[in-house]
């Protein structure tokens, strides 16, 4: 096991973080503190409402926190903007730009990094390859089938190249049998790619089968670890 001076060092902490919603009760995160090695998946387990999105939100930067901070390699990023992070995030429903292509679904976040043409080309075609819809290249994303439309989101997120990539419950939505299928594609494609990452669900047996460390959640704290 890393000591929490390695994974400062390389990788993502989170110290102490909390959320708290106009006019709530109780904070939604509540002192939340996690790290995550560079190359490592883990998974954080809870039932619905017990704050898992509104963490990921407060480490991606959607959510400013009430306090606390996140860090990468070091270095703080808390105040840094969303775009500036490095990091990506996997919605349940894939939010797919229902207008664009396969490709042009992929090739979304280099446009916005402005990344030349040429090297856009390439990389969609090795995330394609990586997620096994080279066929379906030019097709509207509005043809595919649920478990394709998440392969799809996963390789947007990842096309970037993300230091880190946040998954929340990306396989929540498809039937137990492709769940389980998937989150096999899943765990090879992190490993493969080499991305570090944090998957929130609420299902035991998905955070089993694509993180190498869970963490329960409850009532916006993490209790334990299995
Ligand atoms: P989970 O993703 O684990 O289902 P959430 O992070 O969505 O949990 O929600 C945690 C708590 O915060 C819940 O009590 C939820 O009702 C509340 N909550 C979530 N989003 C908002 C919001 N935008 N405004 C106010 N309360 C919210
Ligand atoms: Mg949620």
């Amino acid at each position: 096991m890393s000591t929490p001076a390695d994974a400062a060092a390389r990788g993502l902490r989170v110290t102490d973080l909390t959320v708290v919603y106009p006019g709530a009760q109780e904070p939604a995160v509540d002192s939340v503190s996690l790290a995550v090695r560079r190359g490592q998946t883990i998974a954080l387990l809870g039932p619905s409402g017990c704050g898992k999105s509104t963490l990921l939100a407060g480490i991606v930067g959607i959510t400013a926190p009430d306090s606390g901070t996140v860090a990468f390699d070091g270095e703080d990023v808390t105040h840094v903007p969303i775009h500036r992070r490095g990091f990506g995030l996997v919605f349940q429903d894939g939010q797919l730009f229902p207008h664009r292509t396969v490709a042009g679904n992929i090739a979304f976040g280099l446009e916005m990094a402005r990344v030349p043409a040429a090297e856009r080309e390439t990389r969609v075609s090795e995330l394609l390859e990586l997620v096994g819809l080279t066929k379906y290249r030019d097709q509207p994303v509005a043809n595919l089938s649920g478990g394709e439309r998440q392969r799809v989101a996963l390789a947007r997120s990842l096309a970037p190249r993300p230091r880190l990539l946040l998954l929340d419950e990306p396989l929540s939505s498809l039937d137990a049998e492709l769940r389980s299928r998937l989150a096999g594609e899943m765990r090879d494609i992190l490993a493969r790619t080499g991305t570090t990452a944090i998957l929130v669900t609420h299902d035991p047996t998905e955070a089993a089968a694509i993180a190498s460390e869970v963490h329960r959640m409850e009532a916006g704290r993490i209790l334990t670890r299995d």
